[in-house]
This record gives C-alpha cells, sequence and structure tokens, in this order.
C-alpha cells in the first residue's frame, strides 16, 4: 500500500470522500480493501471513527470490504482527515477502481498487493466503473463465484488470467501487468458509459478481449465455514455488522499478517485459532453449527426508506429458531433483495413476525 503524502491533508487525498452516498440515515462511506486484507489495528481505528461520528456498527460488503453509516452530511473534515492519515485511499482518483475480491487464504497476499499497486500506478485505469470487479483465487477457489470480470486463479508457479471463460496461463510473476492490460482492452472496447462489466459488451467485442485463450470454467467451493482453519480463524460477522467490541477483539498484535475480509461477511485472523473463545464471546460466530450461517438480511428500515420492515431487527429475533443445516434465508424489504448471497437461498419478503422468517426456511424444505 502507497504511504498517502504527509505533507498533504486527508481531504486533499480523498476527493471521493467529499461527496459521500446519502440514504435515510445518514451518509455512507465506503473503504475499498483490496482483497479484504487490513491490518486489524486499523480495523478497530475504523470503529473507533465510526463510533465518534455515525453508526458504531461497521458494515461488511459483498466486496470484502468496509463501510462507515449514519455519518454526518457534509462529512467533518476532521473524519477525512483521519480516514487520509490510516492510507487507505492511496489515490483518490483510483479510490473507485480498486475492487479485488480474493480467496481468504495468505498464499495470495503478494498477488493482490502487486495487483492492487499495478492498477495505482497506471492513470488511465481510474477509469474503471466501480463495479468491475477482479478476483484472486486457488484453483476452484470460493471468490470463483462471485461476479467477477478478470480473475487470476493462480496455480502456483504460473497463474492462469481469465476473462469471458477464456484463460491466458502466464508465469506468476507476470500475472497482475498480464491482468491490468485485460483491463485496459474492456476500458477501450465500453460501448458508453453504462457498460460497467465484461458482460455488458457485445459478443464480438467480449471475444476480442482475449483471441485464442483456453477454455475456463470455473467451479468453485464453498466459503469457509467459521471455525478454526489450521492455525488461523474463520469468523462469521452476523448480519455484516462489526461493533467496537468485536473489532477489538479480532485486531490483536499489530503484525505483518493482515486480517483478511471475505465477501461472505465473515474475516479471516491469521493465527488466530487459540482466540476463538475470546472472538465469540463477543458475539461473533466461530463454529460451523450457527444458525447465522444461514440467515442474512438487507438493511431494511430505517436505514432504507423503500420499506418499512426491520429486516435485521426480525433476523434476530428469528436466528434461534432456524435451521443451521437448512436452506439459507435472506431477509429483504423491497424486491431489490439487496445484499443477497450469491449461493441458493429463499427469501423472506417483508416478513412482519421471525415467524414468517422460519416458514420461509420451512417452506424451501416442503419444496425440495
Ligand atoms: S432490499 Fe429494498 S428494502 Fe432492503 S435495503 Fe435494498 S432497497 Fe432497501
Amino acid at each position: 500500500m502507497t504511504s498517502p503524502s504527509p505533507s498533504r491533508s486527508g481531504a486533499d487525498r480523498c476527493p471521493g470522500l467529499l461527496a459521500p452516498f446519502v440514504s435515510a440515515d445518514g451518509a455512507m462511506v465506503r473503504l475499498r480493501l483490496p482483497g479484504g486484507r487490513v491490518d486489524g489495528r486499523t480495523v478497530a481505528e475504523i470503529s473507533s471513527l465510526a463510533t465518534r461520528y455515525g453508526d458504531p456498527a461497521l458494515t461488511l460488503t459483498s466486496r470484502g470490504s468496509l463501510q462507515l453509516r449514519g455519518l454526518p452530511d457534509p462529512l467533518p473534515r476532521a473524519l477525512i482527515d483521519a480516514i487520509g492519515d490510516l492510507g487507505l485511499i492511496p489515490s483518490g482518483d483510483h479510490d473507485r477502481a480498486r475492487n479485488i475480491v480474493a480467496d481468504p487464504v495468505g498464499s495470495l497476499d503478494d498477488l493482490i498487493a502487486a495487483l492492487d499497486e499495478g492498477l495505482l500506478a497506471d492513470p488511465g485505469l481510474a477509469g474503471l466503473p466501480g463495479r468491475f470487479l477482479l478476483a484472486v483465487a486457488e484453483p476452484d477457489g470460493p471468490a470463483l463465484a462471485e461476479p467477477w470480470d478478470i480473475a487470476i486463479v493462480d496455480d502456483g508457479s504460473a497463474a492462469r488470467v481469465v476473462v469471458d471463460g477464456r484463460a491466458t496461463t502466464v508465469p506468476r510473476g507476470q500475472v497482475p501487468a498480464t491482468a491490468l492490460e485485460l483491463a485496459r482492452r474492456f476500458l477501450a472496447a465500453r460501448v458508453d458509459e453504462r457498460t460497467w462489466n465484461v458482460r455488458d459488451l457485445p459478443a464480438d467485442l467480449r471475444v476480442g478481449l482475449l483471441p485464442g485463450g483456453a477454455p475456463f470454467v470455473a467451479d468453485p467451493a464453498g466459503p469457509p465455514a467459521p471455525g478454526a482453519l489450521g492455525d488461523d480463524l474463520v469468523v462469521l460477522v452476523p448480519l455484516g455488522l462489526l461493533t467496537a467490541e468485536q473489532a477489538g477483539a479480532l485486531a490483536g498484535p499489530r503484525g505483518p499478517k493482515p486480517l483478511r475480509l471475505t465477501p461472505w461477511r465473515s474475516i479471516v485472523v491469521p493465527g488466530g485459532a487459540g482466540r476463538a473463545a475470546d472472538v465469540a464471546a463477543t458475539g461473533l460466530v466461530t463454529t460451523p453449527d450457527s444458525p447465522w450461517t444461514v440467515l442474512t438480511a438487507c438493511a431494511g428500515s430505517p436505514s432504507c426508506a423503500r420499506t418499512d420492515t426491520a429486516t435485521r431487527d426480525l433476523a434476530r429475533s428469528a436466528a434461534a429458531h432456524l435451521d443451521p443445516a437448512g436452506t439459507p434465508v435472506h431477509v429483504i424489504g423491497c424486491d431489490r433483495a439487496c445484499g443477497h448471497p450469491t449461493r441458493a437461498h429463499v427469501t423472506s419478503l417483508n416478513p412482519t413476525s421471525a415467524a414468517d422468517v422460519v416458514a420461509a426456511q420451512h417452506s424451501s424444505i416442503r419444496k425440495a
């Protein structure tokens, strides 16, 4: 990560923050964390800022990043400076383009860092649409289930770079340059401002991105289950809302291995297997038999003006009554179905009680 210049204020470095997304519950700032990699102490400091200025809970996003919500509009200059001082926005121009999801394994850390570094070094790549998604994964890794545009599949000494179902194999050291060249070709082929993803291109232009590539079909594994994973700890964050106490429990000592935030509202804590009890005591999930493994919800009321349904409160009420081995349920306040999981699930639309949420899971069982 590029260090911010000490001679510039955080606001100067972070022009995008001066125009945050504003919803019914205030302004929202999205912090992009390439590959979900971020130091634990930094998460604790972001959590402290959230508590001071807005909604105390940080939101984990479906791209493995963090949001601060319920902030004043306009944003206080002190908050913008504090975020800039954390070094999380090395280039305001590139900020919306730094969308990289990745498998939460340490062996990919160097590829993610090199990809982000290469992206930041090219002013032209700042033009990538905010919806454009790069993925870095192991063969058949869970990140390949996400709606990526360009994927890097690490095979060890070499890697495949994939776009539109075609792959080219290159030495590992050439992977970032190859992937970013494909991103430039996408930018050159864009038809209009609404061409956000490779799949939006006409078929003949998609084929032209990687002529002669070998066919590639992904068969991604599911996300890692909560619990110990070797020396590491996989922690599920209920509803993707991380409190200050929980952030503190995950932080641990500042060290060379960052936390790995996943697109599945979980966090992998390197070397954290021995801390499972302390982490679980804060309400985070560290065992695979929790109902939170099958329960998600959109923001709902009062955060979203499109519904009167308090989706998160209803999900919390229903959690103890759901079958952890049953079909996943996503509680929503309208048919936009924000934040829905990419895996198979049923929806509970505008439930009026916890029983309605439970019934949604049971109804799917009866249909099966
Ligand atoms: S699904 Fe509908 S109600 Fe829920 S957050 Fe999205 S727009 Fe709002």
